[in-house]
């Protein structure tokens, strides 16, 4: 893998390198026999539906690489990521939580939730864990950006998260992990891996913190990586955002099954 943080040369998958053969084909066999446009057009059109579908699984490495478990160097830890913060309630009680645990975290920050709260960013460094970017605005069409619009939301995240929290970014996690081709290119310039997970708990969604709990915990084995959010955090019956009780439990399950804690920058540095 190349030196974290560090410019690198995008080579396209085999999906995205057979899409581009595809119009190519296409656009040859109509030139050469017109008549065939019906063949060349769904042709097109099958390889823009395969784009599309591989961009709506968050899972997926049809785009590019993409983290979905820690590397094999990273026996016997997990890792916790947490998404959509900084929140100025919620953050600083989850930190609380990590201390009291012992355990370090993975927050992938909103850009402009930083700057609103950038006490909270430097909290999150000043006590061991790792800023990773989240995009500036957490638009709900990111995947729908073109090239250029992915760079300067991606980018200004870069400065804004860089300049708060003193260094930059090496991950970043697409805003609901939906991208589209045009994205891979994009991080491979700015130097950031792409990072998904391997279990979510649905925790923007759920009030019932057990529930969350065991999906996080359902198979939970060394290498994984766990999603909870900080930010758009579902409250439960008490109004308690679920983050708090769910990750308590997972990490009491991580500590007894003998799984420390790393943070993804931990993992790739090393
Ligand atoms: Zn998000």
């Amino acid at each position: 893998m190349n030196a974290p943080g560090r410019p690198r040369r995008w080579t396209p998958t085999p999906l995205i390198g057979g899409a581009a053969a595809v119009h190519a084909g296409a656009l040859a066999s109509w030139l050469a026999a017109p008549a065939t446009w019906p063949w060349a057009a769904g042709g097109v059109i099958a390889s823009h539906l395969a784009l599309t579908a591989a961009g709506l699984w968050p899972r997926s490495a049809l785009l590019g690489h993409n983290w979905t478990r820690l590397p094999e160097s990273a026996n016997a830890s997990i890792a916790i990521t947490i998404d959509d913060g900084p929140d100025p309630d919620v953050t600083p009680r989850v930190l609380d939580l990590l201390d009291t645990h012992r355990a370090r975290a993975t927050f992938f920050c909103i850009g402009e939730r930083a700057r609103a709260h950038p006490e909270v960013v430097e909290a999150i460094v000043a006590r061991g864990h790792a800023v990773e970017n989240h995009s500036e605005r957490h638009r709900h069409y990111f995947s729908l950006m073109g090239p250029r619009a992915l760079r300067s939301e991606i980018n200004a995240a870069q400065t804004t998260l860089g300049e708060i929290a003193g260094a930059k970014p090496l991950f970043f996690r697409a805003p609901a992990g939906l991208r589209n081709p045009f994205l891979e290119p994009v991080l491979c310039g700015l130097g950031l891996h792409l990072a998904s997970w391997t279990r979510r708990g649905f925790d923007t969604r759920t009030g019932d913190a057990s529930l969350v709990a065991r999906r996080l915990l359902d198979g939970l084995a060394s290498r994984d990586i766990l999603l909870v959010h900080d930010g758009h955090a579902a409250t439960d019956a008490h109004g308690a955002p679920v983050i708090l009780a769910a990750l308590d439990t997972v990490l009491r399950a991580a500590s007894d099954r003998g799984l420390a804690t790393v943070t993804l920058r931990e993992a790739i540095v090393g």
